[in-house]
């Protein structure tokens, strides 16, 4: 038997994670919350970017409350931070999520009535109270407030969330009020509202507490925060291997790139499992040594092949760097910076 206890060697591709700018994004959030401290909602492992290498960075910058979606991911965040500042944003589907999250000491996100009894009957405590007022996804609705349930609760954060923050919407303004109603209706701690592009709304939509993704990550929902954020996450991966190709050869699957000229390509150790989508095919651009190296040919599983004809000093194990600046990439890509973020693979060093 080989001893697997051993440590695996690193992989050939890493996310480049820059925490000074990490930590900065989420001090910038945080002032422009205003009087409201923010948050950071760091469901689905961070938005891909680590859990375990942005949670212990938010801690540093200041963050106190945690948001995670699923009762599985609580786990991993409690661990790290205290349970009782960290938040269940799908609340207690069964009666096991809800026994799951007293054990754990975290608080859950209430959706429904069903979820409050559900949650008083296992022992309750205190909770966070979802309020639908008008995405209409999660959360009681407005006119279900006064149930005996909702007045049983220990409310910590009275929250609602926005369904076009990043939009001159009339729904903004419409969710605001229906907010407003909710949080002089039903006692609570804290009252929450805006995500990233809602603290761009302005000190109304602030409450008590904020609670910013996306840009904490580098994302820019809207232009007005475009000068407080910066990048966070680089793709890395390391060369492979490295060969000369002739006029007529081409590259890849389905032959989609056919040399014109003699060239010098390298086939590194990023594909489509790694979230490096086949729409980045002939479009993607690496970069290494202050050069920018075009992808030759389709995207493949594990791999993707690179014009080295501008780097001639780059070679087998020398690292390159995908372009992958959150707003620039989706449009290029046509895909949204929350997709470009959340389908960073598994197997990345972080
Ligand atoms: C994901 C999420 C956020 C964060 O939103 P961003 O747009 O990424 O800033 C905030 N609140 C809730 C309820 C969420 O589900």
């Amino acid at each position: 038997m080989p001893d697997t206890s051993l440590a695996a060697p690193p992989a050939a591709l890493r996310l480049a994670i820059d925490c000074a700018a990490l930590r900065g994004n989420w001090q910038a959030l945080d002032r422009l919350s205003g009087v409201a401290r923010a948050g950071a909602a760091v469901k689905a492992d961070a938005y891909g970017v680590g859990a375990a290498v942005a949670v212990p960075e938010l801690l540093a910058a200041g963050c106190r409350d945690f948001f995670v979606a699923h009762p599985g991911e609580a786990g991993e965040i409690a661990a790290l931070v205290d349970p009782a500042c960290v938040s269940v944003l799908h609340g207690p589907l069964r009666d096991e999520d809800a026994a799951w999250l007293r054990t754990l000491g975290v608080k859950p996100v209430i959706n429904s009535l069903a979820q409050a009894r559900r949650w008083i009957a296992a022992g309750g405590g205190r909770c966070d109270l979802m309020v639908d007022t008008g995405i209409n996804r999660l959360g009681l609705p407005v006119a279900e407030l006064g149930d005996e349930a909702v007045r049983a609760l220990k409310i910590d954060v009275l929250l609602s969330h926005l369904a076009s923050a990043e939009e001159a919407s009339p729904l903004n303004a419409l969710q605001l009020a229906r907010w407003q109603e909710a949080c002089a209706q039903v006692p609570h701690a804290r009252a929450s509202l805006a995500n990233s592009a809602g603290i761009a709304l302005g000190p109304d939509y602030h409450g008590a507490l904020t609670r910013p993704g996306l840009a904490l990550y580098g994302g820019i929902p809207c232009e007005s925060l475009a000068g407080a954020i910066r990048p966070v996450v680089q793709p890395q991966a390391a060369i492979m291997q490295v060969r000369t190709i002739a006029a007529g050869d081409s590259v890849g699957y389905n032959a989609t790139f056919t040399a014109r000229h003699a060239m010098r390509v390298g086939t590194i150790a990023l594909g489509y499992a790694d979230g490096y989508l086949r729409c980045w095919s002939g479009t993607g651009v690496m970069e290494g040594g202050g050069r920018q190296m075009p992808v030759l040919g389709r995207v493949s599983m594990d791999m993707t092949v690179i014009d080295l004809t501008a780097a001639p000093e780059l070679g087998e194990g020398d690292w390159v760097t995908a372009q992958y600046h959150l707003p620039d990439a989706a449009v290029a890509s046509g895909l949204s910076q929350y997709e470009l973020l959340t389908l960073l693979g598994r197997r990345f060093g972080r």
